[in-house]
């Protein structure tokens, strides 16, 4: 079987995501035709398979080929309604004004639990194409949803998608080629807008320039350098915080903006390179583990650690 770059990639993604074991919905970002859909395959099959290989769905098994036919029983596509149309809230929950050609909603589909394997997925396409009570209606899925649920939502709009969405997604950006001319701004941020505007300043675009050469080098870092890195990397979170939070911000919010920027430079760099995935899998589970209050220097020297093996 040959694997083009760009499904390679999407296979790395998806694995990485799927191993960090992150419950959380995951908003697939890019422009179109970026890869959003290969990717959501991808993370599907992923969460699906009977025999996942290193993370990734084995391709063979009958939930990975159904979720290729799209007929899987535990797999749930929400998009919209014909050429240029939007997803009205009818496809998600029953509402009293159905009209005869809605969808089956997807809360009928949640009410009961996977019918063959652990989880159920459900994905959303086109995301800036929901209408904005069906927008608010599966906010509150996002928000609460049984734990065998898990969701893909993807976008090639992020700047239409609600921030109250946003903010509950782990966003990744798709089809992102690096090139000469991106600049470290641009190479932390993407597919993260809302970080985009910590950088107006000029000690912002330094620290952008300083902390992006600093991650360069990790992939190629030996694993005695792994107490370092993590010490660098606190500092990195303590300039970070002094120069760009506003007062009464929390150290832990900057720590996780910062692991959030790592994760994104990892990701641009994600290809065949088995030791930016293995950081990736880890800079997830860390993002994680710091949200849900873990010791911060703990969790990184673990980090380290474990992906400079
Ligand atoms: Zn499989």
């Amino acid at each position: 079987m040959s694997i083009s770059s760009k499904d390679s990639e999407a296979v790395a993604l998806a694995s990485a995501i799927a191993k960090a074991g992150v419950a959380v919905p995951v908003l697939l970002a890019g422009a179109q035709g970026a890869g959003q859909n290969s990717v959501a395959r991808e993370l599907a099959k992923a969460y699906l398979c009977r025999s996942p290989i290193n993370g990734v769905g084995c391709g063979e098994c009958s939930s990975c080929l159904s979720v290729e036919r799209s007929n899987h029983a535990d797999l749930f596509v929400v998009e919209p309604q014909g050429d240029g149309g939007f997803i009205r809230k009818a496809a998600l929950v029953m509402t009293k004004d159905r009209r005869k050609d809605d969808p089956f909603p997807m809360s009928e589909f949640l009410r009961v639990g996977p019918l063959v394997g652990n989880a159920k997925v459900v994905i959303v396409r086109h995301m800036e194409r929901l209408q904005s009570d069906a927008a608010n209606t599966l906010l509150r899925f996002l928000e609460e949803h049984p734990a065998w649920c898990r969701f893909i939502l993807t976008t090639s709009a992020l700047g239409h998608i609600l921030p109250t969405i946003r903010s509950r997604c782990l966003i990744v950006a798709c089809g992102y080629r690096p090139s000469e001319e991106s600049t470290a701004v641009a190479r932390l941020t993407r597919g993260a807008p809302e970080l985009a505007d910590q950088f107006e300043e000029e000690r912002c675009r330094t620290f952008a320039e300083d902390f992006v050469a600093w991650a360069d080098q990790i992939p190629r870092a030996g694993r005695p350098e792994a107490v370092r890195l993590s010490d660098e990397l606190s500092q990195w979170c303590d300039r970070f915080h002094e120069i760009s939070a506003p007062p009464g911000t929390p150290l832990r919010t900057t720590r996780c903006k910062v692991l959030e920027m790592l994760g994104n430079l990892v990701s641009q760099s994600l290809g065949s390179d088995e030791r930016s995935r293995r950081l990736l899998e880890r800079i997830l589970e860390a993002h994680r583990a710091v949200t849900g209050n873990a010791q911060f220097e703990s969790v990184t020297d673990l980090m380290f650690a474990e992906s400079l093996r």
